[in-house]
This record gives structure tokens, C-alpha cells and sequence, in this order.
């Protein structure tokens, strides 16, 4: 294959997508590690495909079918050599990452663990790499264990060869860390592994995309990724069998393509890598991860690597330099692929970190990123994740920095967090301090109209929030929160009767859910229960879009109407809502009004 310079502008011109404009301003795409975005190379291949090709494959004697066909088995084989497996017979074909764990699961897990057995995870693991496990415990009474992660962000290896044991069967660990960007050794770990009789599945997702991997030197058994994450279609993935491992597997999951023989009360299956590929493969996917991995090959995954490595680096630099700036993980370097850079704000909840962010046009992900045990290790609900890819430039880098700037300048007045109970779930966060808030500079302003002015409403509530003062003889008390973000309320309620005579909204969140509670507590507080439920109505019609009813006037819940375009926001919108409902009801105070929303979140006595 020819080889082709790095020169990130001359790949930016191949990328369609990021010459577009997103509210009003230049697309920063900084969310590769959610997904990437793919080449004219690989659109043009998947539509080629499609416009040429398109046929079932394996199961035609007709010109287009046998094209299919060979056109499938020849990206199965350019896979293979991307990754250095052995043999092509290795690559089985899935739709993502997760759908190759779940077949390890259930082809490998249920024919060889029994109970009493052990399943090694480690805590910076995706839930990909830990549910599949969790049912597969559940269905043979097999014990899940996880190797802690240090403070610096890299795996506890002394304390991962102190739990090898006889008993444990299989390893189930990252390659690289989509919150952390921690290369794990895995030869090493695999070798120990194997040492101990166990063995070893290894989560690609994030390696695959940004480093070179050869897994005739990473000895793994099992070794999955997604193709979406490394400029490929989305809905193709692989899992990589060890030859050695296709006898000790059943099948997955049954139906035509994976059987050599069907008579109607048996089968014979055929052999790997089709065994494990039941119904109609995506071929345009696969058609399209190959023309992707032709992409990166061109350019080499060394020059990939050194570009992604180089950018991690200088982000960590510039966001240094923001105050109230937390970073995680190791800094960029033979332990980490710089691929993801994850931080909190000190005072700005990384939900609104996204939003501020969003504004000018910078794409991050905020939230647990599906490390629901990592974020917990290192105590914070969530944090704001940039991730950067080969496309990605310095002036990006730079602009994300100051971006962050301008948050702070915005929410940090507040250094959020509010005093919750003694003894609650929110004892742990410090009481607010409340300072006028800077509005950004005009530069970075977005047009004035209804967005800016409801933008001060929900910052003003947020800044200065009701329902803070303790509320006597309250007879309703209710928690809530929000397993997304991890935002917390509690809303102690006092009755008069029919009338709310007290509120106490006492949360822990991002600026909507905060400001949400604020409304509620001004709102609600003197109005009747039937008055309540029918703001909540309107609140919930408001953020699906629809009409509200009749004369009903929202007062300062109409300040969050933007939010019904941003489904995660709604969320964070109702939390205090559907948190002052459910205790009412359970309280029995009213009747099951409760929506789907409502369930969306986790809710308790507080
Ligand atoms: N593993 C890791 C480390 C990931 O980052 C992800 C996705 O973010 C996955 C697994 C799951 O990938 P997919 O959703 O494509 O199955």
C-alpha cells in the first residue's frame, strides 16, 4: 500500500462532515471516542457497494452474489492484517465492540465457567465489559472481581497478579481507557493470565482506532472493537477468536449462515469464523470497515498514534492552565494514547461545560461515560471527556481552553454545589457561594433572543436558588436522582391541607437541574396540590413539544422550553419534578400521575 505524509489538513479535506457549520460557527469535532467521523474513501466504498454489488452473501450462485461474497471475505482478510491476527478465520464479524463481548460471553463463558468460578474485570472497564459479565455470573453463579486503578489512573498490577488464582477462568480488561486514555500492558497481563490457567479477553475499542495492534504479540484469546470508532460504518464490529478457543465455544446465536447440516429437531454447525455469524451479514459494513482500515494504513498507525499522543499532550497543557481544572489519568506517553482527555471544572457541572461548548460549535461528551465504577473510584458523578483523532488540530486544542474559560467565567460564580442533609445522600458537597455572575465576552456570545434570555433565567435560579431554607414539620420527604449524571435532590415537602405551605429543594447538579428545583420551590410554594400537578403536566408537555393546556402559564418553567431538543437535558430538567411527584405519591397525597420520565431516574427516601 502506497504511503501517504500526515498532513492533518490535507486529511481534514477528506472528511466532508467537518467542513460543516454548527451553530453558526466552524464544527469542532472532539468526540471520536463516541464515534468517529469517515472519509469520502469509505462513504464512496459503502456507496460503490451498494449501488454495484449489493447481494446476500454466501447464499447465491448469481454474478452479484459471488461478488458479496468475496468482497465480505476480502475485508474479513484486510481486517485480519490490520490487527496481525494469524488467520482471517480468526475475525468474526459482530456489530460493535459490546456485541462481541456478549458472544464471548455466551459461546465461551456459559461452555466453560461454572460456579464458583471468577471473572477478573478491572474498575476502568466500559459497561460493555462488565454487564456481559454480570449476566454471565448470574446465569452460572460464577463471581465477579475487579482490579483496582490508581490514583494516577493506571491499573493496580501488583494487586491484578495478587487476585490470579486457579479459580479465576477468564480476565475481561480494557486495552486503552475511554475515560482515562490508559494503555493496560496487555501482553503482560495475558501472559500472567495464562500462567494461572485463565483466559483473557481484551476490549479494543479505544486501542484499535489510535494505536498499532499486533495481536500475534498480544497473545489475547478474545480480542474485540467497533468499527464506528475508527472511521468506519456504524453496526460493524469484531471479535477476534484465538484459533485455539473455536473448539471450546458453542454457538451464539442460531439461524441460517453458522450450520453445515438442518434436520428439524438437530444441526450441525459450521465451522468458525461463519459459526458465529448467524443471518445475513452487514456486508456494506464490512465493506466499509475495510475501506477504513486501507485509510489508516496509508497514513501508518505509527504517524495516527504520534498525531493523537502529540494532541493529548498539548490539551493537557492548555486545560492546566484553566483554573478549577481536574485532570484524569496519565499524562500522554508509552502508558497512554492521549486519545481522550477527561476533566471536571471546579463549579461547573461538566453537563454545562458540554452546553457552553456546544454554543461555539465544540462537540464533547459529558456524563459517566459508561464508567459508572471508574467515575465512583475517583468520587465525582461525572466529568467532560475531549477526544481527538487524526483530523483534530492544535487551533482546536487551543479553542477548547478557551472555551472552558468562558464556562467558568459564566457558572463558576456559583462553585456549585448545594448543602444537602447531615446525614443524606449529599452530605458530602460543600455549601455554595453565591457571586453575580460575569456574562462571556461579547465575542462569544451567541445571538441575543428568546435562547439568551432564558439562558439569564435559568442562570439566575441556578446562581441564586429558592427553597434553600429548612422547611419545619415537613410530612413529605423524597430523594431523587439522575443515574446519567449522577445528579442528586431531595424535596422535603410541608402541607396545609390542600395548600404547599413549605418547600425545601436541596440538590446537587448541573444548572438545569439546579435552576429546575429553584423554579419549583418558587412555584409550587402557596399553590394548591391540584395547582402542582397541573404545572408538572405543563412542564412535561412543554419539554415533548406539545401544546400546553389552556390558560396555563408556566411562569419561570418557561425559561427550560429550549430544552425539548436536547433529550439528556430533559432529564435534568425533571429530576426535582418527578422527584416532588413521587413523594407526593407515595406519600398518598396524589394519585399515580407518574410519567415515563419519572422512571427514567432513580428515586428513595432520603
Ligand atoms: N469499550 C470501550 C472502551 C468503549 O469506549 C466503548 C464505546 O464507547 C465500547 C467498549 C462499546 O462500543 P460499542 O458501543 O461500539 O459496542
Amino acid at each position: 500500500m502506497t504511503q501517504r505524509p500526515f498532513d492533518v489538513e490535507a486529511i481534514r479535506r477528506d472528511f466532508p462532515i467537518l467542513s460543516r457549520s454548527v451553530r453558526g460557527r466552524a464544527l469542532v469535532y472532539l468526540d471520536s471516542a463516541a464515534t468517529s467521523q469517515k472519509p469520502r474513501q469509505v462513504l464512496d466504498a459503502v456507496r460503490r457497494y451498494d449501488e454495484e454489488a449489493n447481494a446476500n452473501a454466501h447464499r447465491g450462485v448469481h454474478a452479484l452474489a459471488e461478488e458479496a461474497t468475496r468482497l465480505y471475505e476480502d475485508a474479513r482478510e484486510r481486517v485480519a492484517r490490520f490487527v496481525g491476527a494469524r488467520d482471517a478465520r480468526e475475525v468474526v464479524f459482530v456489530r460493535n465492540a459490546t456485541e462481541g463481548v456478549n458472544l464471548v460471553a455466551h459461546a465461551w463463558g456459559d461452555a466453560n465457567v461454572r460456579e464458583g468460578d471468577e471473572v477478573l474485570v478491572t474498575v476502568m472497564e466500559h459497561h460493555s465489559n462488565l454487564v456481559p459479565w454480570h449476566l454471565l455470573a448470574r446465569r452460572t453463579g460464577a463471581r465477579i472481581r475487579a482490579v483496582p486503578v490508581r490514583d494516577d489512573g493506571r491499573l493496580d498490577l501488583d494487586a491484578f497478579r495478587a487476585m490470579l488464582s486457579p479459580r479465576v477462568r477468564l480476565v475481561a480488561v480494557t486495552h486503552v481507557s475511554n475515560v482515562l486514555a490508559t494503555i493496560n500492558p496487555v501482553a503482560d497481563l495475558a501472559r500472567a493470565a495464562h500462567e494461572a490457567g485463565a483466559r483473557i479477553l481484551v476490549d479494543g475499542a479505544q486501542a484499535v482506532p489510535h494505536l498499532p495492534v499486533d495481536l500475534g504479540s498480544a497473545g489475547a484469546d478474545f480480542y474485540v472493537f467497533s468499527g464506528h470508532k475508527m472511521l468506519g460504518p456504524m453496526g460493524i464490529g469484531v471479535v477476534v477468536v484465538a484459533r485455539e478457543r473455536h473448539d471450546e465455544m458453542l454457538p451464539f446465536l442460531g439461524g441460517g449462515e453458522m450450520i453445515r447440516e438442518v434436520e428439524v429437531d438437530s444441526s450441525s454447525y459450521a465451522d468458525p469464523p461463519w459459526r458465529f455469524e448467524a443471518g445475513t451479514p452487514n456486508v456494506e459494513g464490512a465493506v466499509g470497515l475495510a475501506a477504513a482500515v486501507d485509510y489508516l494504513s496509508a497514513l501508518g498507525m505509527e504517524a495516527v498514534a504520534a498525531h493523537t499522543r502529540r494532541l493529548g499532550a498539548r490539551a493537557r497543557e492548555v486545560l492546566r492552565e484553566v483554573p478549577g481544572v481536574r485532570l484524569f489519568g496519565p499524562d500522554p506517553g508509552v502508558d497512554s494514547s492521549g486519545s481522550v482527555v477527561s476533566f471536571t471544572l471546579d463549579g461547573v457541572h461538566p453537563h454545562d461545560v458540554a452546553q457552553v461548548l456546544d454554543r461555539f460549535g465544540v462537540a464533547i461528551r459529558a456524563g459517566h461515560h459508561c464508567a459508572q465504577p471508574l467515575m465512583r473510584r475517583f468520587e465525582v458523578p461525572a466529568t467532560a471527556r475531549a477526544s481527538f483523532y487524526l483530523y483534530n488540530t492544535d487551533d482546536e486544542v487551543d479553542f477548547l481552553a478557551r472555551c472552558l474559560v468562558e464556562a467558568t467565567r459564566e457558572f463558576a460564580p456559583a462553585r456549585a454545589g448545594w448543602e444537602g442533609p447531615a446525614d443524606g445522600p449529599l452530605a458530602r458537597f460543600a455549601p455554595p457561594t453565591h457571586t453575580p455572575p460575569a456574562l462571556p465576552d461579547p465575542v462569544l456570545r451567541d445571538s441575543a433572543g428568546d435562547g439568551e434570555s432564558d439562558r439569564e433565567v435559568i442562570l439566575d435560579h441556578y446562581l441564586h436558588p429558592s427553597g434553600q431554607d429548612p422547611v419545619d414539620g415537613a410530612q413529605v420527604e423524597w430523594w431523587g436522582r439522575n443515574p446519567l449524571c449522577g445528579d442528586e435532590v431531595v424535596v422535603r415537602t410541608r402541607l396545609d391541607g390542600e395548600r404547599i405551605a413549605g418547600l425545601q429543594v436541596l440538590g446537587r447538579g448541573c444548572s438545569v437541574s439546579v435552576a429546575s428545583g429553584s423554579i419549583l420551590a418558587s412555584e409550587l410554594k402557596g399553590r394548591t396540590v391540584v395547582e402542582a400537578v397541573r404545572l408538572l403536566r405543563g412542564l412535561k408537555a412543554m419539554l415533548r413539544g406539545e401544546p400546553l393546556p389552556g390558560d396555563l402559564d408556566l411562569g419561570d418553567l418557561t425559561a427550560l422550553r429550549g430544552l425539548k431538543d436536547l433529550p439528556v437535558r430533559v432529564k435534568c430538567a425533571l429530576l426535582p419534578w418527578t422527584t416532588f411527584e413521587e413523594g407526593m405519591e407515595r406519600a398518598g397525597v396524589i394519585e399515580d400521575a407518574h410519567g415515563a420520565e419519572s422512571r427514567e431516574a432513580t428515586h428513595g427516601h432520603a
